[in-house]
């Protein structure tokens, strides 16, 4: 049996697309809020062991364009800062071999 966790690593590195919260989401039958959780858990363990990294593709704003650059952990804003809509794109993510 494999771990939640282990779950959505197996799921980032084994997809050579990038996923979204939604689809890891229904992939494993959890909330966003619970997969924004493990990925910033799988972050932070990934880069303890330094072979792979979690890679996020950032959420950018569909009406202006924003793009939440340097976000320093995985998160799935609502509103955009600069025009205050909520219409967000939603972050995508990947786990990359550190070469
Ligand atoms: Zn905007």
């Amino acid at each position: 049996m494999m771990t939640r966790r282990q779950l959505i690593i197996k799921l980032l590195t084994e997809n050579k697309n990038p996923l979204s919260l939604d689809y890891i989401a229904d992939e494993i039958f959890i909330d966003k809020k619970t997969v924004i959780e493990d990925l910033s858990h799988i972050a932070k363990t990934l880069k303890g062991k330094g072979k792979f990294q979690l890679v996020m593709l950032p959420p950018q704003c569909k009406v202006c364009g924003f793009v939440f650059k340097g976000l320093k952990k995985p998160k799935y804003p609502s509103k955009c800062p600069k025009c205050k809509k909520e219409k967000i794109i939603p972050p995508k993510f990947k786990i990359k071999e550190i070469k």
